[in-house]
């Protein structure tokens, strides 16, 4: 392995733990001084300073990383627009009833939203958009997902698909290589397929297994992935990766503030999300995991209690 500085290292078993970064606006307005991104702490740091109020800010995309920036900015009174090419908020996995609510919620705070648009090019403080529409914004935030860091894996001839190919072990196809994190795009045995995770469960977790399969301790690393977000006082969480789900089965009432959708595949709980679920959402997670066949219209009950059917599953 050789460093920039020129040293040489060599290595018995190397684990590559090289991330993912920010995909980068493309478009006409590239070098715009005016973009942001946020990825680590310098890109914090820089964005934190313009995120004051009276500033008008606009954020491309709204996932995960656009609304949590759009609340920060909002609570800081900033003037905050989102831009989002999607026909709604968090669209890969968010249902889209959470999506509503939150939209909601932010629209009451005062953002405004343009979705099924897109940015066309970015000129200065001048935004163009798909619709003919012009923005003008202090700050361009661009929160557009991000690029697994597999270009060394690439170069080391190692398989790689948006992602550094692994098996339930981590294992490259190289035996003496490990891939973990953001980077690596892993055979998950519960899911049943192969996914490239982003979130800190999985970076903190991942890294354990790995290290106990290098140390001997084989056992192939498998968890149901966990995310959630918070804006403003809400918190949206979602567990699991469901492709089909055949049904919905809700507690609780989103028009009240809090509620908990589990989505399923016949009578097996699939997926399970939340929002302000406070800590239902473990007994949901607890259900999801055990994989079996669940009562629905014990589920389905308000009056039951889910940590009680959690029990017992
Ligand atoms: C704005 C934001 C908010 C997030 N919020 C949440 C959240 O609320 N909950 C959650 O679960 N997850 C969240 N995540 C995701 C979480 O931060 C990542 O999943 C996690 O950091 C991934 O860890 P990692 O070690 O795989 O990669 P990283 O943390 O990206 O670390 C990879 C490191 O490798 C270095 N590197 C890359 N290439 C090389 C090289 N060739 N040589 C040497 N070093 C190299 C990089 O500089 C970097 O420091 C968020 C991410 C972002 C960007």
């Amino acid at each position: 392995m050789y460093l920039d500085s020129g040293d040489a290292l060599s290595y018995d078993t190397l684990v590559m733990a090289t991330g993912a970064r920010s995909r980068r606006w493309e478009g006409p307005g590239i070098k715009s001084d005016r973009l942001f991104y946020l990825r680590d702490i310098g890109d914090a740091t820089r964005l934190g300073l313009e995120l004051r109020a009276g500033a008008h800010i606009a954020v491309i995309g709204a996932g995960f990383v656009g609304l949590e920036v759009a609340a920060a900015a909002r609570s800081l009174g900033a003037e905050v627009t989102v831009v989002e090419v999607g026909d709604r908020a968090m669209p890969r996995i968010v249902l889209s009833e959470f999506s509503a609510a939150l939209t909601r919620c932010h629209e009451e705070q005062g953002v405004r939203f343009y979705f099924g648009t897109r940015v066309v090019s970015i000129k200065d403080d001048v935004i163009h958009l798909s619709t003919g529409e012009v923005l003008r914004a202090d700050t361009i935030v661009v929160g557009i997902g991000s690029i697994p860091n597999t270009d060394l894996a690439a170069e080391a001839g190692l398989a790689v698909d948006d992602g550094i190919l692994v098996d339930a072990f981590g294992r490259t196809n190289d035996p003496c290589i490990y891939a973990i994190g953001d980077a690596a795009r892993h055979v998950n045995e519960l899911l049943g397929r192969r996914v490239r995770l982003e979130s800190w469960q999985n970076a903190q977790n991942g890294a354990i297994a790995i290290a106990r399969i290098i140390a001997g301790h084989v056992a192939p690393y498998a968890e149901m992935p966990w995310f959630w977000s918070e804006q403003y006082d809400h918190n949206l969480q979602c567990a699991g990766l469901p492709l089909d789900i055949d049904r919905i089965v809700w507690r609780g009432d989103l028009g009240r503030g809090s509620a908990m959708a589990f989505q399923m595949s016949g009578n097996t709980i699939v997926g399970v999300q939340a929002l302000n679920g406070g800590r239902d959402m473990r007994f949901g997670r607890q259900l999801l995991e055990a994989g079996r066949s669940i009562d629905l219209e014990r589920l389905s009950d308000p009056y039951s209690s889910l940590q009680e059917i959690a029990r017992v599953a």
